[in-house]
């Protein structure tokens, strides 16, 4: 029976150790954090899958093309990864505003047609579906079934539609992405044990980590759903030499204290060069049991999920 695990990266201007959004930290993603996810990814040879937004795109468009040698895929990360963008929030129109700048931006830049989309956040409502069908993608990775985050993330209220949603990849519905169906959109799930399966949780909280990849690792073994785990270049930058204020995203004041405050200190543990030795060591976890490491797409194909 064969494994596979999905390594898939978001790749946008977030700074984690200002909690904002700076061109600066896009140019640092782009010469120094990506460079060490490639190397991670030349050594255990693994072809995996970049969401770029179409902001930092259009910023740096060489962050784009120099996964292309590698034999990476190119997916889009909306175009604006602004907390007013998220895609839960905008109306219809304005959610095929952003999927369909996004994908020009990519496929004018790689000259490949982009199909694979992750949402910024993982945010969505139940009518992206419509819109990325409309928009011409094919697959979806921003459903993180079985995974609960009630406050601690950005549109946590309908993030308990992933409570529900199906743990293996299916043809979603068109009217509700959470829900299977048989639409031409394939949706791929994030790993998730309740906690998320993420670097996030890999550098603030490795012991949960340890526990869910031999969980996981399980469940594979026994259902075949393929590992699907995200992580940023952003993490393996350091601007700890730059003077730091938290920003202020929430204006509740418990909201502000969970997802400002706590997040912002607990989410720059490990950061910069401590980060490669934790992905090194999770990606080996699964070199040694013989998973097959391929880009979303490879992997659709592969198993035939793709519409004709
Ligand atoms: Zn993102």
């Amino acid at each position: 029976m064969a494994k596979y695990a999905l390594w898939t990266n978001d790749v946008e201007t977030t700074s984690i150790w200002f909690n904002t959004l700076r061109d600066e930290t896009g140019f640092k993603v782009w010469k120094e954090g990506m460079p060490v996810l490639l190397d991670i990814y030349q050594k255990y040879g693994i072809k995996s899958t970049f969401f770029f937004t179409g902001y930092i795109a259009r910023l740096y468009p060489d962050i784009v093309r120099m996964i292309q040698c590698y034999g990476h895929e190119v997916g889009s990360h909306s175009y604006s990864h602004k907390k007013e963008d998220g895609l839960d929030v905008l109306p219809y129109k304005a959610q095929l505003h952003q999927l369909q700048t996004s994908k020009k931006i990519l496929e004018d830049i790689s000259g490949e047609e982009v199909i694979s989309f992750r949402s910024p956040a993982l945010r969505l409502s139940k009518d992206s579906a419509r819109a990325l069908i409309e928009s011409g993608y094919r697959i979806d990775s921003s459903v993180a079934s079985q995974r609960f985050d009630m406050f601690l993330s950005f549109g946590g209220i309908k993030k308990l539609n992933w409570l529900t949603a199906p743990r293996l990849p299916y043809r979603v519905d068109e009217n509700n992405i959470f829900k299977k169906g048989s639409s031409p959109l394939v949706e791929v799930p994030l790993s998730a044990t309740l906690f998320p399966y993420v670097s996030t949780t890999m550098r603030v909280f490795p012991l949960i980590t340890n526990i869910q990849r031999q969980l996981l690792h399980t469940e594979t073994s026994w259902n075949e759903k393929p590992i699907v785990f995200d992580i940023h270049p952003n993490e393996f930058i350091d601007e700890s030499n730059e003077e730091r204020t938290i920003e202020r995203r929430s204006r509740n004041p418990v909201s502000y204290f969970l997802q400002d405050v706590i997040r912002s200190k607990l989410k720059v543990k490990n950061l910069g060069p401590a980060a490669a030795p934790l992905y090194e060591r999770e990606i080996s976890y699964y070199a040694q049991r013989a998973y097959t490491f391929l880009t979303l797409k490879d992997y659709c194909k592969q198993k035939g999920l793709l519409a004709d």
